[in-house]
């Protein structure tokens, strides 16, 4: 069995709290690994390396440090398949989704060697007689992520690719389920040049993310994973005097216009649906069809489409649509959800109990599930399932349908499918989520534009990556400068005043 460890000040590092959890196959049931579970020191220790290493890295001119993320591209394309194996063996998603894993974090990292001109600053010359007046960004320090365990590649590369782009180091609080391939990621970031301490990996659980809000050295903190864990982080981060921003859970909703593509809106809802057994903050849980012809040729469309898909372990290639759940506490609470369906009332069309394959029994493989005639007042519909499970609400007019999507309390992603200009405008307009698509499923947005929901899938003003990430990453600080020699002989100085 593999012993995990940190990663420290450019070493890999046994953890010494004497706790530890396991790292699951989850294709096997088997356990595969112990990762150490840091304490409040440990994680303490790690603060003052990276606090030691700031200073010169935030000194390096942005050129330089964009080059190292020049490499770092270079070295996660040498890696991509060892990445993408790593990845799945620990989390159970496909090869093709974990290779997707690590690209759409390296298209962050892309984005960030553009840093020399992201983090320009803005002049006013003349702001009064020899007066100029300009503002720059500089790092923060110290910063810190925690992520969770459903993208452990792009989710970190999100954090730590432009907190150090902008100066600053980065101490990265990976899930406990599946943490090789963030120790892999900070090795591959020295490889390709960086200081030593400037990216750390902290494995470990409530202590160390604990230990994250309390230390004072810690200027910011970034979090993604459920929406419980991001209120508790918000909320303390902030009265600690942090600058913090969380990512929760969500329920997304796909509407089906009775004009859409039928067939076009199946294949997005079982793709958006099932696909990464629906461990994705932007899947597809929530279908609602517009009125009950459309739910019916919608609900034709979708049965041979799911029975047809192939669930599996990674090992078996590109012939597996979708590998098992991560543990098996996620897949009783799966199962636990299922069953409420049934009792309040549900239909289950597709039932993915009981479902089991050969050789893999101790798997954590779930079935897909297709429930209709869901109400809103169900626990299927009001929690987020996070498994292979899609829920059918009903609605009878485009305004019913809107409206289910903006009163639910999670706001990360949703989606309309229709072949109406008007109606597709009047839904990007009037949802109060915040990222949608018209025809697209997944409307997940590319690393130079920016990613976050509304309501409860989100705390905190700015959004991941993008232009945003640069503003969170840094502290502006305007300059007023006054050179009397450009001040001409009786001239009086002054600078505008606010009346
Ligand atoms: P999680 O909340 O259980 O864990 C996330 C992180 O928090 C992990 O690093 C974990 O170690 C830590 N953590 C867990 N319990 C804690 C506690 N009591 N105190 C302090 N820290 C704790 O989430 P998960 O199961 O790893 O990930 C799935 C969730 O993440 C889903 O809800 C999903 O919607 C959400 N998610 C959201 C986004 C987004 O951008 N909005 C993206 C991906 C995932």
């Amino acid at each position: 069995m593999q012993e995990l460890t940190h990663y420290i000040d450019g070493t890999h590092i046994k953890g010494t709290s004497g706790r530890f959890a396991n790292v699951m196959n989850p294709a096997t049931g088997e356990i595969q690994g112990k990762v150490p579970l840091a304490s409040k020191d440990e994680l303490y220790n790690a603060v003052s390396v990276a606090a030691k290493a700031q200073p010169a890295w935030g000194a390096v001119n942005p050129q330089r440090r964009a080059r190292v993320m020049m490499k770092f591209v270079d070295l996660l394309n040498r890696d991509m398949q060892k990445l993408a194996e790593t990845l799945s063996r620990e989390h159970g998603k496909t090869i093709p989704d974990a290779a997707g894993d690590v690209q759409r974090g390296l298209e962050v990292v892309e984005y960030c060697i553009g840093a020399p001109h992201l983090l320009k600053g803005e002049y006013t010359d003349s702001a009064g007689p020899g007066i100029d007046m300009y503002s720059m960004r500089q790092a923060l320090g110290v910063t810190a992520g925690i992520t969770p365990f459903n993208f452990p590649a792009m989710i970190p590369m999100w954090m730590f690719a432009p907190a150090i782009a902008c100066g600053n180091a980065f101490i990265l609080k990976p899930s406990e389920r599946d943490p090789s391939v963030p120790l892999m990621l900070a090795e591959l970031m020295e490889e390709a040049g960086l200081p030593k301490g400037i990216l750390q990996v902290v494995n470990g659980d409530k202590e160390a993310v604990d230990a994250i809000l309390e230390n004072d050295l810690i200027q910011s903190i970034g979090f993604v994973g459920s929406t419980p864990i991001a209120e508790y982080i918000y909320a303390n981060g902030c009265k600690n005097g942090k600058r913090v921003q969380c990512f929760g859970g969500a329920k997304n909703h796909m509407i089906i216009m009775p004009d859409a593509d039928m067939d076009q809106a199946a294949d997005a809802l079982v793709g958006a649906g099932y696909g990464a057994a629906g461990e994705r903050c932007m899947a597809i849980s929530v279908a609602v069809p517009v009125g009950d012809e459309t739910a019916d040729r919608l609900i034709e469309k979708l049965i041979p489409r799911i029975e047809k898909l192939k669930v599996g372990p990674y090992t078996s290639g590109n012939d597996v649509d979708y590998g098992p759940v991560v543990t098996a506490d996620a897949k009783k609470n799966i199962e636990r959800l299922v069953q409420t369906g049934i009792d309040q009332g549900a239909q289950l069309l597709v039932d993915g109990r009981n479902f089991s394959l050969q050789g893999y029994e101790d798997g954590f493989f779930v079935g897909p599930h297709l429930f209709d005639h869901a109400t809103k007042d169900m626990d299927i519909y009001t929690q987020e399932i996070f498994g292979p499970v899609l829920t059918q609400v009903r609605a009878k007019t485009y305004e019913e349908a809107i409206g289910l999507a903006m009163d639910h309390e999670y706001g990360n992603g949703t989606a309309i499918f229709t072949r109406d200009g008007d109606t597709a405008r009047d839904f990007a307009n009037r949802i109060n989520i915040g990222m949608v698509g018209i025809n697209v499923p997944i409307p997940v947005p590319l690393a130079y534009h920016t990613f976050g929901g509304w309501k409860k899938s989100v705390f905190g003003d700015l959004n991941q990556h993008g232009p945003d990430a640069f503003k969170f990453y840094t502290r502006t600080k305007t300059v007023t400068a006054r050179w009397p020699s450009g001040i001409k002989e009786g001239e009086e100085f002054s600078i505008p005043v606010m009346e």
